[in-house]
């Protein structure tokens, strides 16, 4: 269904990331992966499905070197078709306890990244007259948390972000939307289960268990492999009436 389209995938070396450019790739479409750690891993596997990879190791928080990156895709690659916006970091603290430059950085990579690769991928899209953008919310896009105000003003803005871009694109068959995922046990959730049973002296499995009772009703992780459907389906002519939504797939957590 995507042979011949490109796909940028940020933050794709693990997680989310990588589920999603693996789920582009079965459907055929090329892929350039970006993120920290070992990429020669991830390149590899989805090399193995038959399409052309490309890395770009851009820190996502620096608008110079996004700009390279953008530009390496439109030289190597022809242009980026489908733009999933998905790196991310977390970190937990009150207001009153938070350090600025966490603040800082949650607010460069997971909000204004996602800004630069749009400004920069949009005149494409609109030039080649097909585009997607799919931008990795979360349920503290639609929700809060205590404790996660720039994570939670970052996807709120994200959000902003999505339906402001879809309007401007509204008559175009250039789409933007945005996926809200609940609990997914990625590395960036991993962290946060093992605070816990260090905090509260409770096993990883008891952890885990309490970390999903307390949020998501159906008591199961989201799967990197479930959002890489949903984007596929974000993706496919079905889905061209899909315009600046905030898609759950949350197991029932902002159902509540
Ligand atoms: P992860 O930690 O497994 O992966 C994050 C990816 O982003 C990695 O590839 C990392 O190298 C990359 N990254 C981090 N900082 C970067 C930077 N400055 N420049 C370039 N790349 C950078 O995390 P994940 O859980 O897969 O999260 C992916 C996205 O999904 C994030 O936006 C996160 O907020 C969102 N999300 C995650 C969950 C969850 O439960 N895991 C839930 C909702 C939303």
């Amino acid at each position: 269904m995507l042979k011949n389209k490109t796909a940028l995938v940020t933050g794709s070396t693990s997680g989310i990331g990588l589920g999603i450019a693996l789920t582009l790739a079965k459907q055929g479409a090329n892929i350039v992966l970006n993120g920290f750690g070992d990429h020669e891993g991830p390149k590899a596997e989805v090399e193995a499905l038959g399409v052309k990879v490309g890395y770009h190791g851009a820190d996502m928080s620096k608008p110079d070197e996004i700009a390279a990156m953008m530009q390496y895709i439109d030289q190597e690659f022809g242009g980026c078709d489908i733009l999933v916006n998905n790196a991310g970091i977390q970190f937990v603290a009150n207001v009153d306890e938070f350090p600025p430059d966490r603040w800082d950085a949650i607010i460069a990579i997971n909000l204004s990244s996602a800004f630069h690769t749009m400004r920069l991928a949009l005149p494409g899209m609109k030039q080649r007259g097909w585009g997607r953008v799919i931008n990795i919310a979360s349920t503290h896009g639609l929700v809060a948390s205590a404790g996660k105000s720039a994570y939670v003003a970052a996807k709120h803005g994200l959000l902003g972000l999505t339906k402001a871009a879809a309007l401007e694109t509204a008559t175009l068959p250039v789409t933007v939307n945005a996926i809200c995922p609940g609990w997914v046990l990625t590395p960036l959730v991993q962290k946060q289960i093992d605070t816990r049973a260090e905090k509260e002296k409770l096993d990883p499995a008891e952890a885990k268990r309490q970390l999903l009772a307390e949020k998501q009703p159906s008591l199961q992780f989201t799967t990197p492999e479930e959002l890489g459907a949903l984007a596929v389906f974000l993706c496919s002519d079905a889905a061209i009436n899909v315009r600046g939504q905030a898609w759950a797939m949350d197991g029932g957590w902002t159902a509540q």
